[in-house]
């Protein structure tokens, strides 16, 4: 745990006792604060309770007088649609609301450090899609290069639940929109942007306000180093506010849709080859199409973000290289869970929104695509792009048939459940086909989340044989 440090004695309040908000609360309190928690939640009440923290409404009249800050869940609006009416009352009452970033961010460096070798840095990852893949990927390669490293954010343990810092560490952060946007400290060493396409318009109030929560892990402070994917305008803009010229290699660019020149620090992947040209030089080259672990043009530019971020710490190319092969992916991203009489069964159960399940599209050929759940706001504009490599929709959710509809010039079967849908698709399959889950939607209308819509997959797969 990273005890919080410049509370020591106040109280400060946290609101959302779930993962992070309960270890925001165990760090305060190591750290020497006062946590005084709320969730509207009775279960999550108690289980603080249990913990042997102390409840304080803070939905009262008067409840922030004398605390120190509030500090909140990514769950929480804080702003879009509309703010939660605590975190309006805190804003009222001048109370300054952070979240385990912030805290962890002005946590991190200790007295200890003085005493290292190597101080430790990190790397923080954001954008809309490849987020925990890259993460992952940049932790992974650490490990098998025998770097001290830790992963945490919004994949896997929440930032103040990890080891403090050794001698020479690295830690990997993912980190959400929600969770850039409220931090009041953002300073990482190296910081990723992997892409950018519509996600979470709702809470951001549009494009605009969702790319300006991003954006915010490059402006605050700055990074030392920034991998910045620029296939999109949005990525050209950040590498282009922070560099002081074409030459400068503060940013290192990355892209899968061209050959990227000039004088700068370039990582691009093109034809399943990976290229590294600095100063006009190449510097790096990996052919990425045997690698299992990363299939499709998105896992590609995942591996260019993760190896632009690993050079950046002075890694070698062939290090990077033979961890690429041993990486196994994650659950649920382009996982390839069976094969059966030349039938590839592949869960990408992630593809929660229209740009990553067209990318998981792209990944594979003679597809039977299984689809659909509760839309996102946007619609399902640009799916199409995907349609090409597509033999059959089988369309779940419970707005199956309005989804079904949507999905013009491909023939599409309203299956309304998984199990309809895997055992419809399963029937259809001729050898070559591949029978892929990329919902292009959320899960919450029949599932509590993608995991258990991708397990449901992998075990109705399973109970074919
Ligand atoms: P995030 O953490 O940003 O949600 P993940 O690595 O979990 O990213 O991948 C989320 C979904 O997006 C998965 O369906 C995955 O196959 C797809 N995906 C992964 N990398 C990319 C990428 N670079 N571009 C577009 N889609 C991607």
């Amino acid at each position: 745990m990273i005890p919080v440090q410049g509370y020591d004695g106040r109280r400060v309040a946290v609101l959302g006792l779930g993962r992070s908000g309960l270890a925001a609360a165990h760090a305060l309190r190591a750290g020497g604060a006062e946590p005084l928690l709320w969730d509207d939640s009775a279960p999550a009440r108690e289980k603080a309770e249990g913990e042997g923290f102390t409840l304080h409404d803070l939905r009262k009249q008067g409840a922030f007088e004398d605390v120190a800050a509030l500090i909140i869940s990514p769950g929480i609006p804080h702003l879009y649609p509309t703010p939660n009416k605590v975190i309006a009352a805190a804003y009222e009452a001048g109370v300054p609301v952070d979240n385990d970033i912030g805290l962890f961010f002005r946590s991190f460096a200790t007295e200890e450090w003085t005493g290292f070798d190597t101080t430790p840095r990190v790397i923080a990852v954001t954008g809309s899609n490849g987020k925990s893949t890259t993460s992952a990927l940049i932790h992974h390669i650490l490990s098998e290069a025998g770097r001290p490293t830790q992963l945490a954010g919004n994949i896997g343990r929440g930032v103040l639940d990890i080891e403090p810092a050794h001698d020479g560490e690295v830690i990997v952060l993912e980190l959400s929109s929600y969770q850039t946007e409220i931090a009041r400290a953002l300073t990482p060493d190296i910081a990723v942007f992997t892409n950018l396409s519509p996600d979470h318009l709702d809470r951001h109030a549009g494009m605009g306000g969702y790319f300006a929560a991003k954006r915010r892990l490059f402006s605050e402070g700055g990074p030392d180093r920034a991998v910045i994917g620029v296939d999109e305008v949005e990525g050209r803009y950040i590498a282009n506010q922070l560099a002081e010229g074409p030459g400068d290699d503060r940013v290192i660019a990355v892209s899968v849709e061209r050959k990227l020149t000039g004088p700068g620090w370039q990582v691009f992947a093109r034809k399943g080859f990976l290229s590294e040209y600095r100063k006009g030089r190449q510097t790096g080259a990996i052919d990425l199409r045997g690698i299992a672990g990363l299939p499709g043009a998105h896992n590609h530019q995942n591996a260019c973000s993760a190896y632009a971020a690993c050079r950046a710490l002075g890694l070698g190319p062939k290090v990077i290289e033979a961890a690429f092969h041993s990486f196994k992916g994650l659950p649920h991203r382009s996982q390839q869970v069976a094969e059966r009489d030349g039938v590839r069964f592949v869960n990408d159960s992630k593809a929660t929104n229209v740009d990553s399940a067209v990318k998981a599209l792209a990944a594979f050929e003679n597809i039977r695509w299984i689809c659909g759940g509760l839309e996102k706001e946007g619609g399902l504009s640009g799916l199409s792009e995907g349609f090409a490599q597509v033999r059959k929709a089988y369309v779940i959710g419970r707005e199956a048939e309005a989804f079904a509809r949507q999905l013009d010039g491909i023939e599409a079967v309203v299956c309304e459940t998984m199990e309809r849908a895997v055992a419809e698709a399963a029937q259809d399959a001729e050898r070559g086909d591949t029978i892929l889950l990329a919902p292009a939607a959320a899960s919450f209308d029949q599932y509590d989340s993608f995991e258990t819509r991708g397990e449901d997959f992998i075990r109705l797969v399973r109970a074919l044989d």
